[in-house]
């Protein structure tokens, strides 16, 4: 029941404890330690310790390590599902895709480390670059802190994890105090590799202790967040000369043609926009569907709505459970509340059942409504009617966020403008914004972020590029 901390290849203890309670059932599932900051600081220094060792490790050594990681996960799949389950309530069967998900994306880390290249500069196409030889190396930065949110503890820290040991950088994990279990059974999992001792640190405790510790620290060369916007922007103000990614938040919309399938596109929608009860950082929160299939659309959605099973998280047929925290529901509540005062009409769910907020559905919400402009991160989806794809566009743009964004469409002329006029990292053609791969280059615009994951970007930005010259006269 009392966990413990993993810092240089050490299971140790500290001082504090904080319940660990599941946000389905409400019991206590664990007591947690809550690092001072001594803990970090000996973190940081293992870290520190082990750079040396990272660094004279072959690419195909890392390759292997990142190997049977992948491998330990594929074994015990279910046991890391339900770690999932139970301390962050997400269905069983999403925590299955996500350890899927997960396994891959340390193969892709794997064989990313052993493609790791810098390149050959054309020097003598300067005019005092005659006779001159350059290429460039792509060196590890050194210590990396990572910082995760709850709601894919497994492949979210896989994201960092992966890309940094690929680098052959050492890393201080802190995980989100909701999902620690997930990140100590990583740690048990790279207790059994032959990663250098001291390379891979977990440190639990709240984001203002823990985190502003590691962001402060001047041995750390970059902090790695995935996180909502509020916490994102104080870290980077925070960081001094350290190099920040930030994967943060969105409010992800849709454009749905006139052109298509309506049955095929809302079955994608109810998954896109209820999935993790709608904690998802490209989850669908905003819907655009031309006039002419409004109705149609807003009918089918609504019954498909109707049909998802509302329960325990770890039932593998439940497609809803309860959210992370009590308060986040009640936030989630309030802003029903609040648009269907300014003007929106509900056409599924808004009640709690069980403990469990039911899938929402709204229509005609008004674009300042904070379910429509703000990161909603709960099982509600707006959905508006437009005369035009035009504008569609303009209603997805009018936002501080650019993460993803989708269209259906069989117009190619269509999709070609709207890939070009969305302001976003990624769009979706054909498909929710929810899709994502996790080879694909991933981040957002505007208030979404900086920097992109997917596990070769991720390495990318986990590296600095050192250039050698040879002068050959
Ligand atoms: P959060 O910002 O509350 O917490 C994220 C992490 O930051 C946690 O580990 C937390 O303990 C830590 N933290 C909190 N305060 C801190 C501080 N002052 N200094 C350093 N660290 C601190 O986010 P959350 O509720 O866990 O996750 C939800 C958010 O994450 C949503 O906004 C979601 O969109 C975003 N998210 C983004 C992506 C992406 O890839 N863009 C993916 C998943 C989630």
């Amino acid at each position: 029941m009392e966990k413990k901390m993993y810092i240089n290849d050490e299971w140790v203890s500290t001082v504090e404890y904080a319940e660990l309670k599941s946000p389905y059932t409400q019991e206590v599932i664990a007591r947690i330690p809550q690092a001072t900051k001594e803990d970090v600081v000996a973190a940081v220094n293992a870290a520190e310790g082990a750079q040396q060792a990272m660094v004279s490790l072959t690419a195909l050594e890392r390759a292997n390590i990142l190997y049977s990681i992948a491998e330990a996960f594929a074994e015990k799949r279910m046991e890391a599902a339900e770690i999932i389950s139970q301390e962050s309530s997400k269905p069983l069967k999403y925590a299955l895709g996500e350890i899927d998900r997960t396994i891959e994306t340390y193969r892709f880390a794997g064989d990313e480390a052993k493609r790791l290249v810098g390149e050959m500069i054309p020097m003598d196409a300067a005019k005092t670059g005659q006779n001159r030889f350059a290429y460039t190396l792509e060196q590890p930065l050194g210590i990396i802190a990572a910082i995760t949110p709850f709601n894919f503890p497994q492949n979210l820290v896989a994201h960092k994890v992966g890309p940094a040991i690929a680098a052959g950088n050492t890393i201080v994990l802190k995980p989100a105090s909701q999902t620690p279990l997930s990140t100590l059974f990583l740690a048990e999992i790279i207790e059994q590799t032959t990663l250098p001792k001291g390379a891979f640190n977990v440190v639990l405790g709240s984001g203002g202790v823990v985190g502003d510790t590691l962001v402060e620290n001047e041995k750390v060369k970059m902090i790695t967040f995935t996180g909502s916007p509020a916490v994102g922007i104080q870290i980077r103000a925070k960081a001094g000369l350290k190099r920040v990614a930030l994967e943060l938040g969105s409010n992800s919309g849709l454009i749905v043609d006139r052109d298509v399938n309506i049955s095929y596109v809302v079955n994608k929608c109810v998954t896109g926009a209820f999935s993790n009860q709608g904690q998802v950082c490209i989850s669908l929160q905003r819907i655009y569907v031309v006039e002419d299939v409004f109705d149609a659309f807003v009918e089918e959605m609504v019954e498909k709505t109707e049909n998802l099973n509302v329960g325990s998280p770890l039932e593998e047929t439940t497609d809803i459970s309860a959210m992370i925290h009590e308060k986040e529901q009640q936030r989630a509540l309030h802003w029903i509340e609040e648009a269907i005062a300014e003007g929106a009409s509900l056409l599924y769910g808004g009640t709690v059942k069980d403990g469990v907020l039911l899938p929402t559905i709204l229509a005609n919400v008004n674009q300042r409504s904070k379910v429509s402009c703000e990161e909603v991160f709960a099982p509600i989806v707006s959905i508006n009617k437009i005369s035009s794809v035009e504008e569609g566009i303009i209603a997805i743009n009018d936002s501080d966020y650019g993460l993803q964004a989708g269209i259906f469409t069989k117009d190619i002329g269509t999709a070609f403008a709207a890939s070009k006029q969305l302001e976003v990292g990624g769009v979706v053609i054909n498909d929710i914004p929810t899709y994502r791969v996790d080879q694909m280059p991933y981040g957002g615009v505007k208030q979404s972020g900086t920097g992109k994951e997917g596990v070769k970007y991720a390495i990318h930005e986990m590296t600095e590029t050192k250039l050698v010259i040879w002068n050959q006269e």
